[in-house]
């Protein structure tokens, strides 16, 4: 039985506690979130009725500056995940060395389900709800599974009209009219991809003629498949939550995006044959990118795998026991903490440009993220190195070192 996401996090911060020496001063901050609040929300849906939804938001830590985190809407989401996804979120900003804590927000709820009213007023009760906690200075959403720049748009607006004033720094993942930054949209996947380019330059591989497996055609999926294919290389298969598609001669991420606006599915696009979300993930391939939830790869098919890379764009989508297996077997993990950092990061600079009140073109974005990738990589690769652990334990060692550290400098209030 694979651990549950908030336990994974727990095995990592042990493994690094031991690994740098640390005591249980140290580790035992890292072991609980500074704040959850779970919020009950209540929604008159279109028919008349009132449906009440379960919300929460996780602050994990707010040592290195204010929590920043998504907000997740998704049928399976409780208090454990969002823990989790909190507490990764921490790491991850220390990871890429950007002045934020980690948090997480999610209501357990199905958006497909609900009309675009409906997942209005959600929203924008949500907000109220957790309005007292978040801010610029505070915690600052964004988007992540379920959630897309509209409803980053009404968060804004709902706390604007709340506070009086315009607050565009209070969320990123904003449509660019309303403060939103050049590039944010692509920047995971952005990200990932100048991961995937320097592990690459380790492995001695080419991206040219490459070939991925992508499992979730989201915001992560769907621009990784387009900016991998325009980087040479060739998508075998995608999938969503319905099933997959392959093609051994290469897909076209942009008529899979057609036939997914068309028919709300990659599922069925001429020309393809079907594969199920289980056989996505062990189809033999160069590249393996699973951007959809956590606990997809696990001890149940870790040893099918068969990929000569993992770069993971979701959040935990590989337990412990599969982590160890693959490791095993040799194949290069870019862990999420690393790989899928850009998002953050972008959403960085989209809060110093809503602070600035000044905004940067799409190309100083790509340039800024390209660089905070590229030192990321190769200080996790030489944390790896001095060590002689793996990918993820260097990623863990320094996102927690920089945490620990911050943390004793400031001491202890009280
Ligand atoms: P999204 O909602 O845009 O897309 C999710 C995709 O996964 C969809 O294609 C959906 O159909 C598919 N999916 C859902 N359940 C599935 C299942 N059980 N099996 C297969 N596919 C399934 O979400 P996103 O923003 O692309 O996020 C995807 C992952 O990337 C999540 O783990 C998220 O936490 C992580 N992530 C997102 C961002 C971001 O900026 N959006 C940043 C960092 C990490």
């Amino acid at each position: 039985m694979s651990d549950s996401p908030f336990e994974s996090y727990l095995e990592m911060v042990d493994r690094v506690g031991a690994l740098l020496h640390y005591d249980e001063s140290t580790l035992g901050p890292l072991r609980a979130p500074k704040r959850s609040i779970i919020v009950s929300i209540p929604i008159e849906m279109d028919n008349g009725q009132v449906e009440v939804f379960t919300g929460y938001r996780v602050q994990y830590d707010t040592i290195r500056g204010p929590g920043k985190g998504g907000i997740r809407y998704h049928p399976a989401v409780t208090l454990d995940e969002v823990k989790a996804l909190a507490a990764w979120m921490s790491v991850k900003c220390a990871v890429v060395d950007i002045p934020f804590g980690g948090a997480k927000g999610g209501v357990a709820v199905d958006p497909a389900r609900l009309s675009l009213r409906e997942l209005e007023r959600l929203t924008r009760r949500y907000v109220a709800e957790i309005f007292d906690i978040i801010g610029p200075d505070r915690d600052i959403p964004a988007p992540d599974v379920g959630t897309h720049p509209q409803v980053m748009a009404w968060v804004m607006d709902t706390i604007s009209m709340k506070r009086g004033y315009v607050e565009p720094g209070t969320v990123t993942g904003k449509p660019v009219p309303l403060g939103g930054s050049r590039g944010r949209e692509e920047a995971t996947a952005r990200g990932l991809m100048y991961a995937v380019q320097a592990a690459l330059r380790v492995l001695g591989q080419p991206l040219e003629g490459a070939r991925v497996v992508i499992q979730g055609y989201g915001n992560v999926g769907s621009h990784a498949a387009r900016l991998l294919h325009e980087a040479g290389a060739r998508i075998i298969a995608v999938s969503d939550v319905r099933g997959g598609i392959t093609d051994p001669k290469g897909l076209d991420p942009q008529a899979v995006i057609r036939h997914l606006t068309a028919t709300g599915s990659v599922v069925g696009l001429p020309g393809t044959m079907p594969v199920s979300n289980a056989d996505i993930l062990t189809m033999e391939c160069d590249i393996l990118v699973p951007a959809a939830l956590e606990q997809q790869i696990t001890e149940e098919n870790a040893d099918r795998v068969r990929a000569r890379l993992i770069a993971e764009g979701a959040n935990g989508p590989t337990t412990p026991d599969a982590d160890a297996m693959l490791r095993e077997r040799g194949i290069f993990i870019i862990p999420d903490i690393l790989c899928n950092a850009g998002g953050v990061v972008v959403s960085y600079f989209e809060w110093v440009q809503d602070r600035y009140g000044y905004f940067w073109k799409e190309a100083e974005v790509r340039e800024r993220l390209a660089e905070k990738m590229t030192q990321a990589f190769s200080d996790v690769l030489q944390t790896a190195s001095q060590h002689e652990v793996d990918m993820r334990t260097a990623a863990y060692a320094m996102g927690v070192s920089r945490i620990a550290e911050a943390r004793r400098l400031r001491g202890l209030y009280g």
